[in-house]
């Protein structure tokens, strides 16, 4: 790991479906983008071949044990730290990903495997500089996901195994994560983003607001 001499920062977005993850992360990019900042976005699953293998377990799952899965999640993110992260850390970017190994940990974890392995099994990829955990009940979370999103339920948003998946990010203790409320409305989290982030790049928050 390039712990020492990274200069980027990594900043990446957690939690279960529906909390609002993929519509925060635009607006901190926007935001990001618009104050001239250096700032790259990313998610997990890639679009690599791996990724792509993945986003087609969810909707063809009984394919492959758990254990398989796992391996495609590591074996994607090899490839994303050696391919992207690496890179645009050693830059100087500033990097938001749309979900990680927490991800992993939580989602992997509540098919059955042990959550805090996982985490180790992670231990080649950067830590991040600051984990937004995106938290809010689970009947809200579903809504968006079913109203908002105009989707039904994908095998891995089902009710009670998003409770586990739940129940395994609220445990999860590692430095750097901000758990953020994210019940509010789209305006309410993203202030709490933009404070958690302005502490992070030692900017001003008043700086971040006031300029939109
Ligand atoms: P995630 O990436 O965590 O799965 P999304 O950002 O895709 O969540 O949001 C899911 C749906 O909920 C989208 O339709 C989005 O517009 C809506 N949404 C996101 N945040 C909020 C919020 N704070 N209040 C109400 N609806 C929201
Ligand atoms: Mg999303």
């Amino acid at each position: 790991m390039k712990e020492r001499t990274r200069r980027g920062k990594l900043i990446v977005f957690e939690g279960t479906d529906g909390t609002g993850k993929s519509t925060q992360l635009k607006l901190l990019h926007s935001l990001l983008e618009k104050r001239g900042l250096p700032v790259v976005a990313t998610r997990e699953p890639t679009d690599g071949t791996y990724g792509q293998q993945i986003r087609n377990l969810y909707v063809n799952r009984h394919r492959y044990s758990r254990e398989e899965e796992l391996e495609l999640f590591l074996a994607d993110r090899r490839e994303h730290v050696r391919e992207f992260l690496t890179p645009n850390l050693d830059e100087g970017k500033i990097i938001l990903c749309d979900r990680y190994y927490f991800s992993t940990a939580a989602y992997q974890g509540a098919l059955g495997l042990d959550p805090e392995t996982i985490l180790q099994q992670n231990d080649f990829a950067p830590e991040p500089d600051l984990v937004l955990l995106f938290q809010a009940p689970l009947p809200v979370s579903i809504d968006r996901i079913t109203t908002g999103r105009g989707d039904t339920l994908n095998k891995f948003e089902q009710r009670e195994f998003l409770e586990k998946v739940a129940a395994i990010f609220a445990a999860i203790d590692r430095p750097n994560i901000c758990r953020i409320d994210a019940s509010g409305s789209i305006e309410e989290v993203h202030r709490q983003v933009i404070t958690a982030v302005a502490a992070l790049l030692s900017l001003h928050s008043t700086a971040l607001f006031s300029l939109n």
